[in-house]
């Protein structure tokens, strides 16, 4: 942070404090150089990225399709909804540290694939097996394949079969 009265580069920290939860940090400042004193206030931009699906349409990143996702795969499981609201803030949180202003699809949807790997197998499945793109059915059956013992009937559809 550059000095505004002598231009000096180097500037102690002296206090700092969130003015508003989340809203901004204020620091007072004071130039190595002058001794002069300042204050900064400093916001973190925190913008949910554009969404790029596989034919380069764009969207908002839309938190209510992600749990609709969830919702649907988990469609009459035994899974409270406070660890679906869980794993929905951990995807946020996640898509929020990669700092980035575009994300594919599939990178949302793999997570969601991993939090539902984690949650419950059959919902796993389920959603792997409608949303993931399947290069060709083996593919399905090697996923359900790693999934040590499927504690249910699992009744799956395969992708154009
Ligand atoms: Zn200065």
């Amino acid at each position: 942070m550059k000095c505004p009265f002598c231009g000096h580069t180097d500037t102690q920290v002296i206090d700092s404090r969130v003015s508003e939860p989340g809203a901004s940090i204020r620091r007072r400042r004071r130039c190595v150089s002058c001794t002069k004193r300042f204050t900064t206030y400093e916001t973190v931009e925190l913008r949910l990225p554009q969404v790029v699906k596989t034919n380069g349409t764009r969207s908002d990143f839309d938190v209510m399709r992600v749990r609709n996702g969830f919702q649907r795969a988990l469609h009459k499981r035994p899974v409270p909804t406070e660890f679906v609201d869980q794993a929905v803030d951990r995807i946020v949180a996640r898509v929020l540290a990669l700092g980035e202003r575009e994300i594919p699809s599939r990178e949302v949807g793999e997570m969601v694939m991993q939090e539902l790997y984690l949650l419950d197998k059959v919902a796993y499945i389920r959603y792997a097996s409608i949303y993931r793109q399947f290069e060709e059915p083996d593919e399905l059956l090697r996923e359900i394949k790693k999934l040590e013992k499927p504690h249910d009937t699992l009744t799956i559809r395969l992708p154009g079969v």
